[in-house]
């Protein structure tokens, strides 16, 4: 069955937005099959965002994401990664729609609460480092 690997950024447990983000998934009807309160370390950070290095915007993006606890999940369900990916909204959250999680709940690409695999293959890679 298909999995994916949804991390709360620490904007989003700073906040107090974990119970909101597990709650949208489970109302999907997706299940929960793994979760992990986790200080990221720097290595990982950039292992993970590996396909932005060397952008403007790298460094900030590995100090938000080691800043503080993310909250690490495994998700399972049919056609989970691309549905995970609609409920989170698009990366800029001022042009995600209303409805999803970043449209709702935030404001700046750079604290945009949350992470969902882009493919099934990242999935299994992702919940794998954690
Ligand atoms: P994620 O991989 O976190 O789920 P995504 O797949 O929607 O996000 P990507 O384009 O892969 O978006 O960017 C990864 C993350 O890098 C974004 O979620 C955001 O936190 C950060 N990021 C991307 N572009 C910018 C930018 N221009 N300025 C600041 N941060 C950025």
């Amino acid at each position: 069955v298909e999995e994916t690997y949804i991390m709360v950024k620490p904007d989003g447990v700073q906040r107090g937005l974990v119970g909101e983000i597990i709650s949208r998934f489970e109302k999907k009807g997706f299940k929960l099959t793994g979760l992990k309160l986790f200080q990221c370390p720097k290595d990982l950070a950039e292992e993970h965002y590996k396909d932005h290095k060397g952008k403007p915007f790298f460094p900030k993006l590995i100090g938000y994401i080691t800043s503080g606890p993310v909250v690490c999940m495994a998700w399972e369900g049919i056609g989970v990664v691309a549905s995970a990916r609609k409920l989170i909204g698009a990366t800029n959250p001022l042009n995600a729609e209303p409805g999803t999680l970043r449209g709702d709940l935030a404001v700046q690409t750079g604290r945009n609460i949350v992470h969902g695999s882009d493919s099934p293959e990242n999935g299994k890679r992702e919940i794998g480092k954690i």
